[in-house]
C-alpha cells in the first residue's frame, strides 16, 4: 500500500489515499502517469491516479483569466477584483476554500480572511461530513487489514476507495477461513466480493447498524435510542432480527474484527447516524476501525471551524439567498459538480460580485463575474493530512 512515512515524494491527491506516484514525459510533450515502486506503491492502482495527467491536456482546462466578458492575464483579473472587492466590508464578503489543497494555502487563506474581517466557508464532499461529525478521521495503516480475521464492510469501499480492495483481497486469500462481510444497500464491487453479503435497505441501514451495534455491547448506542435492545430497534424498522443477532454473534465469536466504513453520496440515508453507530460498534468489540474520508485533509475541518470559526457551504448558501452576501471567492472547488442547481445557482447569482479561480472550466466559473486559472493540485508542493491523520509532505509531480 502507499507509504505514508516517506515524506517529500509526489503524492496523487485526488482521494485520500493520496498514493505516492509520478509522471513520465514521452519528450514529445505526452505525460503519463507512473506509480515506481521507490516511491512506496507497490500496489495496486486507481485508474483515476492513472489517468490523472490527462487533465493537464484537457479541452477544458483553464489557461486565461476573465473578467466580466473580457479576458485577461490572472494578475490583472486579480487587481481588478480587489479593487472592485474593496467596496465591500469584509462581513458582506466570504471566501470558500476546497480544504483538499496543500495545508500551507489553506491556513494562509484562512488567516487573511481572519484578518479582514471576512467569512471563511471550507469546501469538502458532502460525503465526508458525516464522518468528520462522527469524529471519524483518522485510520489504522491499510496494511494491517491483511491481519483481521473477519473484516466487515459498511457501504461500499471498494468503489469508493479501489486500493483498499487490495488489502482486503490480501485478507481473504492470505488463510483459509478469513472472511469478508458486506453489509450494504446495494450488491456494489465489495458485496460481489464478499464471502457473505447483508442487503439493508437504504432507509434502514441506520437502524441496522444500530441494532448490531446494541447487540455487540456498545451502551452508548442503547443510551442514545432509550436503551433498547437491538430486538426492539428492528421491530421498530421492520428489520428481520435474527440477520443482526446472527452477524452479531459471528462478530463477538472472532478475535480480530476489522470494520470498513464507506460513505458515497446518497447510498444510504442518515449517514452521520450510521457513523455513529459504527464508531459504537468497533468500540465494543474492540475492533480497528478503517473510516474512508473522500478528500484528503477533510480531517483538517474540525480544526478550521475550532481555530478560525470556518464555516460550511450550506452557511453560505443561506446567507446568499438572505442577501447579506455581497460578494464571493470560490477558490479550488466546483459547486456545480456536486450540489444541485437549486443549491449552487443562489451561490453564483445572488452576491454582486463573484470570483472562481479553477484548474478545469465548469458551469459556476462560467457564470461567474471574474475567473484566474489554478494549477492543478500536483503542480504544487505542500502538506496533506494523510489518511492516517499525519501531515506528509509531497512534491509536485506534474510540469
Ligand atoms: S487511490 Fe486516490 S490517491 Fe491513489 S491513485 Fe487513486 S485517486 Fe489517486
Amino acid at each position: 500500500m502507499p507509504s505514508r512515512s516517506d515524506d517529500g515524494v509526489p503524492r496523487c491527491l485526488l482521494c485520500s489515499m493520496d498514493c505516492p506516484i509520478g509522471a513520465q514525459d514521452d519528450g514529445l510533450g505526452h505525460v503519463s502517469t507512473v506509480f515506481p515502486a521507490e516511491l512506496g506503491f507497490d500496489q495496486g492502482a486507481c485508474v483515476r491516479g492513472l489517468t490523472a495527467a490527462w487533465v493537464l491536456q484537457a479541452p477544458d482546462r483553464l489557461l486565461v483569466g476573465r473578467m466580466g466578458e473580457e479576458e485577461g492575464a490572472a494578475d490583472a483579473v486579480l487587481r481588478d477584483v480587489v479593487r472592485a472587492a474593496s467596496r465591500y466590508g469584509g462581513s458582506q464578503t466570504a471566501v470558500l476554500v476546497d480544504v483538499s489543497r496543500p495545508i500551507e494555502g489553506v491556513l494562509a487563506t484562512a488567516a487573511l480572511c481572519r484578518e479582514g474581517g471576512v467569512r471563511l466557508a471550507v469546501w469538502a464532499p458532502p460525503a465526508d461530513l458525516p464522518l468528520v461529525k462522527a469524529g471519524l478521521t483518522a485510520c489504522p495503516p491499510f496494511g494491517e487489514i491483511a491481519d483481521c480475521d473477519l473484516v466487515l464492510a459498511v457501504g461500499d469501499p471498494f468503489s469508493t476507495h479501489p486500493v483498499v480492495a487490495a488489502s482486503v483481497r490480501d485478507m481473504q486469500f492470505g488463510a483459509r477461513g478469513r472472511r469478508l462481510v458486506s453489509v450494504d444497500t446495494a450488491v456494489g464491487r465489495t458485496g460481489r466480493a464478499a464471502d457473505e453479503r447483508v442487503a439493508v435497505g437504504p432507509m434502514k441501514l441506520a437502524g441496522f447498524v444500530a441494532a448490531l451495534a446494541v447487540e455487540c455491547g456498545a451502551q452508548a448506542v442503547a443510551s442514545a435510542l432509550g436503551g433498547r435492545s437491538g430486538r426492539e430497534i428492528c421491530a421498530a424498522l421492520d428489520i428481520p432480527f435474527e440477520r443482526v443477532a446472527g452477524l452479531a454473534a459471528r462478530l463477538k465469536g472472532t478475535d480480530k474484527v476489522g470494520v470498513i466504513l464507506s460513505n458515497s453520496l446518497g447510498r444510504y440515508s442518515a449517514p452521520t447516524a450510521v457513523a455513529a453507530a459504527v464508531k459504537e460498534l468497533s468500540a465494543a468489540l474492540g475492533a480497528r476501525l478503517w473510516p474512508l474520508l473522500i478528500a484528503t485533509n477533510s480531517a483538517l475541518l474540525p480544526r478550521l471551524r475550532r481555530r478560525f470559526g470556518a464555516t460550511d457551504t450550506e452557511d453560505l448558501i443561506r446567507a446568499a439567498e438572505g442577501g447579506e452576501l455581497k460578494v464571493l471567492c470560490v477558490i479550488g472547488c466546483d459547486p456545480s459538480s456536486v450540489l444541485p442547481q437549486r443549491l449552487w445557482r443562489p451561490l453564483v447569482e445572488k452576491p454582486e460580485l463573484v470570483f472562481w479561480a479553477g484548474s478545469l472550466r465548469c458551469a459556476f466559473g462560467d457564470a461567474a463575474d471574474a475567473v484566474v486559472p489554478l494549477t492543478l493540485p500536483w503542480q504544487e508542493e505542500g502538506t496533506v493530512l494523510s489518511s492516517s491523520g499525519e501531515p506528509a509532505r509531497f512534491v509536485a509531480w506534474l510540469p
